[in-house]
């Protein structure tokens, strides 16, 4: 009796740890070429505002991988207590300070801090997010500036594994300013075709069958499955969910067991996204400054 071999397809890992380290490396390489001609190094302020757990751990990732890049971090904690007009201030004198290229302000604020009008306070220049509206307005309009982090590190990933962009069908799950408006508008900078979907979206199951690049930043835990991803097509997950059923402790947005059968690549939760949305947190604040000492110059 003949026994016929089941073969699994599965799909590649994109491995963001791999090639944020990469882009770390090669930016410590940077600003060691800048150091040594005598300027200062570059300096990030990190601004974190109560005491939430998850946000601790964002800052404190953050700030080592600024260490390790040769980048200056200063750190400003300040109590869940904090009004808006302290909050402002320290905003405002950052913006002044000389050894200060980036500002990083950890989202989310608490409850009753005006969260718009705190990112809006951050110089456009300084704006390490790259979440501020004048330069959410130069991604509309395809002039360069500073891009936020998690969906060009999302662009960088694709790059890193030469995965075409071109004539693609994409597909973002998310309308957030945050993650799916700037990654449907890179992707289309890239001429891939984009379909934004949202929480009214009807057939989102069909839809996403149909995506050669399916982005998924929902915040919905496990809300894609295996049946969802067309067969080869290259699966982006950018959720972070808690969770007691993954060694890590932590899941994403897709059944990432499910299409990883099925898809020709995809991210890992974690060790996809989040370490790629820091590496370009640091290529900002490395802009900044190199902005700032090219124009000096
Ligand atoms: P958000 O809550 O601001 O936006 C979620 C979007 O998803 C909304 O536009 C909403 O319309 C859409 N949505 C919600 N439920 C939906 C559903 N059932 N069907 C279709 N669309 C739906 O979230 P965000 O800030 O964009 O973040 C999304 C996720 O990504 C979260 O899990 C967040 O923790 C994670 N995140 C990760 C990183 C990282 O570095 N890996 C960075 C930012 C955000």
């Amino acid at each position: 009796m003949s026994q016929t071999k089941e073969v699994v397809q599965t799909g590649t890992v994109l491995d963001g740890t791999a090639c944020a380290k990469a882009v770390r490396e090669a930016l410590a390489l940077e600003v060691q070429t800048f150091v040594a001609t005598g300027l200062r190094p570059p300096g990030l302020a990190v601004v974190l505002v109560g005491d939430d757990p998850a946000s601790k751990v964002y800052v404190k990732n953050k700030v080592l991988a600024c260490k390790k890049a040769g980048i200056e971090s200063f750190l400003h904690e300040l109590p869940g207590s904090t009004d808006a007009e302290t909050l402002l201030k320290l905003i405002d004198e950052l913006n002044q300070r000389a050894d200060v290229d980036g500002i990083l302000v950890q989202l989310p604020l608490p409850a009753g801090l005006p969260t718009d009008a705190v990112l809006m306070a951050v110089s456009p220049e300084k704006d390490a997010d790259g979440l501020h509206p004048y330069n959410l307005g130069l991604l509309l309009s395809g002039k360069a500036g500073l891009r936020p982090c998690t969906p060009s590190g999302i662009i960088r990933l694709l790059d890193h594994y030469n995965i075409p962009i071109e004539g693609k069908s994409a597909v973002v799950i998310g309308r957030s300013n945050l993650v799916g408006k700037p990654i449907s508008i890179l992707l289309m900078e890239r001429n891939a075709t984009v379909t934004m979907c949202h929480s009214r979206s009807k057939n989102l199951e069909e839809i996403c069958r149909g995506a050669d690049i399916l982005v998924v930043a929902a915040g919905r835990r496990e809300m894609v499955a295996g049946s969802w991803v067309k067969p080869g097509a290259v699966v982006i997950d950018v959720g972070i969910h808690k969770t007691d059923k993954t060694d890590s402790g932590l899941t994403g947005d897709v059944i990432y067991p499910e299409a990883k059968a099925v898809a020709s690549h995809i991210t890992p939760v974690p060790g996809g996204i989040g370490p790629m949305t820091v590496a370009m947190l640091l290529s900002n604040t490395f802009a900044a400054y190199k902005k700032k000492h090219t124009h000096n110059k």
